[in-house]
């Protein structure tokens, strides 16, 4: 069976001032040891303008903190205000990007062909993309989250060739779970994770669904990260707000 090191994602989304994100990456590298990168690999996606301070910090440092973004655009460069390249994340060494995430399918109009044209255009630059799938909560209560998220699962991989998936980190993050407290329980997170793996099987093949990590993210905190850990296809977490909180960020590292 192969074996998929856990991932621990921290995403602060837009929070944070620049002072308060080096405190914190600071307090993540004081809190953590050997012990804990040689068993879980950790990331934190912090906003654009965090990055550069990011780098220096973790630079050469032996304790291992991976960084990334939260978004990147589909296109190498040219006339897109505001937009940040691949190119230009992997010149920061950024070792993760978040592709797909809800809230920017939900407030930029993100497709799943333009979540795939993202993934794409990262690992082009040998960035791992992250990519988030879920449904909200009507498609839950219709009994239809299985179906919709290997659908979007499906569409957020298009052209990607099966070495691409690989190198790639897929998210389960039931959106109704995003930011609420309400997460998933582990069964329902099991259900929808196990489904993926299985989608990735029959679209590429056992070695591909076998080797690809698949995260949980809705609400996972230091006191619900074992049970869900427990599952045979939850390979780590991608966390929002607990991921604000150095001791408990560590306390979901630490989940075993
Ligand atoms: C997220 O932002 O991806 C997330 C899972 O947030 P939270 O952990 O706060 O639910």
């Amino acid at each position: 069976m192969t074996e998929r090191k856990p991932l621990m994602a921290g995403n602060w989304k837009m929070n944070l001032n620049h002072f308060e994100a080096m405190k914190h990456v600071q307090e993540l590298a004081f809190s953590l040891n050997d012990k804990d990168f040689d068993a879980v690999d950790v990331a934190v996606l912090v906003p654009f303008t965090d990055l550069r301070s990011v780098q220096t910090l973790v630079q050469g440092d032996k304790l291992r903190i991976r960084y990334g973004a939260q978004d990147v655009s589909e296109h190498a460069s040219g006339a897109y205000t505001g937009d940040i390249s691949a190119a230009m994340l992997g010149k920061l060494d950024c070792a993760y990007v978040v592709v797909g995430h809800s809230e920017r399918r939900q407030y930029h109009g993100e497709t799943d062909a333009l979540v795939a044209a993202k993934a794409l255009a990262a690992l082009k630059h040998g960035i791992t993309p992250i990519v988030c799938v879920g449904e909200h909560l009507d498609v839950r209560k219709s009994g239809e989250h299985v179906a919709h998220c290997v659908e979007q699962t499906r569409g957020s991989l298009a052209g990607l060739s099966a070495d691409q998936v690989k190198a790639s980190v897929i998210a389960y993050e039931p959106v109704w779970a995003i930011g609420t407290g309400e997460v998933a329980t582990p069964e329902d997170a099991q259900e929808v994770c196990a489904a993926i793996r299985a989608e990735l099987a029959s679209l590429f093949d056992e070695s591909v669904a076998a080797a690809t990590k698949i995260l949980y993210g809705g609400s996972v905190k230091g006191a619900n990260a074992a049970e869900l850990m427990a599952q045979a296809d939850i390979d780590g977490a991608l966390v929002g707000g607990a991921s604000l909180d150095a001791a408990d960020f560590t306390r979901i590292i630490r989940y075993r």
